[in-house]
């Protein structure tokens, strides 16, 4: 496999002292870091265990990414609320006024 033989670009620090991968001796930050990466760069030097510890991270990542991502929508849902209340509140404006009258107009009329 190429990703064995490559050099990796990382942000680790030079004075830090990272997880590395016994396989391809990549630095990483963390030793769920290393646990995901030799899951997916690795698997088939894997054992058991280390497949098995592999499957409980990768599943408690998927887990905190799937929360993050409601976190965020939520917050898009608020942040357009927001916005839409400020608008509504401050808007003056006499154009966006008549096209709320003229988009009403027709409805009104059709019934
Ligand atoms: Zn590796």
């Amino acid at each position: 496999m190429s990703s064995e033989t490559a050099t990796h670009e990382t942000r680790v620090p030079p004075d830090e002292s990272p997880a590395e991968c016994p396989y391809c001796q990549r630095p990483l930050e963390s030793a769920e870091l290393l646990t995901l990466h030799k899951g997916l760069d690795h698997w088939e030097r894997l054992d058991d265990d280390e497949r098995e510890r592999f499957r409980e991270t990768y599943a408690a990542e998927s887990e905190s990414l799937r929360s993050f991502r409601l976190k965020l929508l939520g917050l898009l849902v608020v942040l357009y609320f927001a916005f839409l209340f400020v608008y509504s509140y401050v808007t003056t404006d006499p154009i966006s006024a008549g096209m709320v009258a003229t988009a009403r107009g027709p409805i009104v009329g059709a019934l």
